[in-house]
């Protein structure tokens, strides 16, 4: 996350002034820049493979105004990286703690190569343009860096500026960098899996909430700050990619053979968490809905056969949720991202759903049970459901979060049971609520809503206890208010946001 304050406390000297730059990136980081704006992007580098790069965290050593770049020479690579200092550290603020409300970001442009068949590093470059709204300059250039500081623990770090900024300006802060893919669930990450012929393959896939986005590249990451943004994923030409947004370009990387670079259309204004890109080798499976939208489901060629079902009910559940919310699918596709992996997740993201346990987007009708076809179906829905609920209406805060999972694990029952009739899910739910009295009943459980969630609390929140009894009290809601009257505040709700 970035965001921008006045160095009130431990670091600058008097009159100087600091970009807090929360940024969370999981390798090193190398060149930056700072400019007021006024030009077009500049010209990209060149990707090059970073074979032999060790693993620890550099901030560089050139670190100069992107106006003098402008028209000169490409940003130049340092050579001589830095590392970040325990004393550096120490200043920082510790993680979760909000960043200041003097800099908000507007756009980025984001570009990424990771490297799946060789050394599994990510090349980075991201550019955000930002706005600042709480400082007072009395010049009309722009500052430079003087020097950074970082908390490598928790992947951030502050980019010291030489003076203040101009309330109301826009600048562009602008980096070089590169990460690592770590087998990890986090962030930008790897995931190795058999193809059917048996051969190892990887693959590169997004898990950002709630605060990894910062993993992947450096960003502003809290829920509240929205901006657009322009995604380029690079990958070799026998690989695709996929992103929140339609494809719109694909062109060949200079000077690295076998390359292309992927470009996607602009996001709408979204949280950093709603993020979500993947690079694999998985196959399509390509659909449609009642109203001609593009589906596409990704999955392993081996198992793609088994994807049916879900290719049959994306579209069933998007113009069930349609209607029940009144409110039209926001974006022109949709894609769902089977991960042939183990983890009991999936996220919904724009125009992009992740199912990240295989088996869970999966339906053999030879040898599949009947509960099992009932599980995919409300992991579709509940994340269909989503598109609306967490997307399109994003929680301002991660104390909201259970209105949004409340409501999704309620809704989820409804549609399955909606689009399949035979299935009555009513058992499910009273089933959900005597969970959740029996969680609640535990010393370890929570309220519903906690002020000032911190990222760590999230997680465990989110496993123990707001699903059941968040739907649960979305249940009683419902009852006491009426269909109608329930359905008309959800409409109500999604469009005035
Ligand atoms: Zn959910």
């Amino acid at each position: 996350m970035l965001a921008g304050k006045r160095d009130g406390g431990g670091g600058g000297a008097p009159g100087s002034c600091c970009l807090l730059l929360l940024l969370l990136v999981t390798g090193p980081l190398y060149t930056s820049a700072f400019r007021r704006l006024r030009d077009e992007l500049p010209t990209l580098l060149p990707l090059n493979t970073l074979e032999g790069q060790d693993n620890q965290e550099h901030f560089m050593t050139t670190l100069t105004s992107t106006q003098q770049h402008t028209t000169g020479p490409k940003t130049p690579v340092p050579t001589t990286p830095i590392e970040v200092s325990q004393e550096m550290s120490a200043e920082e603020p510790g993680p979760d703690t909000p960043l200041p409300r003097s800099v908000r970001p507007l756009h980025y442009l984001v570009r990424l190569q990771p490297f799946l068949n060789g050394n599994f590093s990510v090349h980075g470059f991201v550019e955000v343009e930002l706005v600042a709204v709480g400082e007072v300059e009395d010049g009309h250039s722009a500052p430079t860096i003087t020097h950074f500081t970082g908390h490598s623990g928790v992947h951030t770090f502050t980019a010291h500026l030489t003076k203040p900024l101009n309330p109301g300006r826009r600048y562009r802060y602008s980096m070089n960098f590169y990460s690592n893919l770590k087998n990890t669930d986090k962030g930008f990450y790897s995931v190795k899996y058999k193809d059917e012929d048996g051969g190892e393959r990887s693959l590169a896939i997004t898990k950002f909430p709630p605060s990894y986005a910062r993993r992947a590249f450096p960003c502003f990451d809290e829920p509240h700050l929205k901006a657009t943004f322009d995604i380029q994923l690079a990958r070799e030409n026998n690989m695709t990619s996929v992103s929140l947004m339609p494809l719109v370009d694909t062109s060949p990387l200079e000077g690295q053979e076998g390359w292309v670079v992927d470009s996607f259309l602009t996001t709408p204004h979204i949280p950093t968490h709603s993020l979500a890109f993947a690079v694999s080798s998985l196959a399509p499976a390509r659909n449609t809905s009642l109203s001609g939208l593009p589906i596409t489901v990704w999955a392993r060629q081996g198992v793609l056969q088994h994807t049916t079902f879900l290719q049959e009910f994306t579209p069933r559940f998007l113009t069930f949720f349609e209607q029940y919310f009144n409110v039209s699918y926001p974006l022109t596709k949709l894609d769902v991202v089977i991960v042939p992996g183990n983890e009991t997740q999936a996220i919904s993201s724009p125009g992009l759903i992740v199912i990240y346990q295989e088996a869970a987007g999966m339906y053999d009708a030879s040898s599949s049970t009947s509960s099992h076809k009932q599980h995919v179906a409300e992991v579709l829905a509940h994340e269909v459901s989503h598109q609306w609920l967490g997307n399109l209406v994003t929680p301002k805060t991660w104390s909201h979060i259970w209105l949004y999972e409340g409501l999704a694990s309620y809704l989820d029952n409804v549609a399955v049971s909606s689009v399949e009739s035979s299935w009555s899910l009513n058992n499910d739910q009273v089933k959900d609520l005597q969970k959740a009295l029996h969680k609640d009943s535990l010393s370890s459980s929570f309220p519903l809503y906690m002020p000032a969630l911190n990222s760590e609390d999230i997680v465990d929140f989110l496993l123990n206890l707001v699903f059941q009894k968040g739907s649960s009290v979305v249940r009683m809601l419902r009852h006491c208010l009426s269909e109608k009257t329930f359905r008309t505040g959800l409409t109500n709700f999604i469009q005035r946001q």
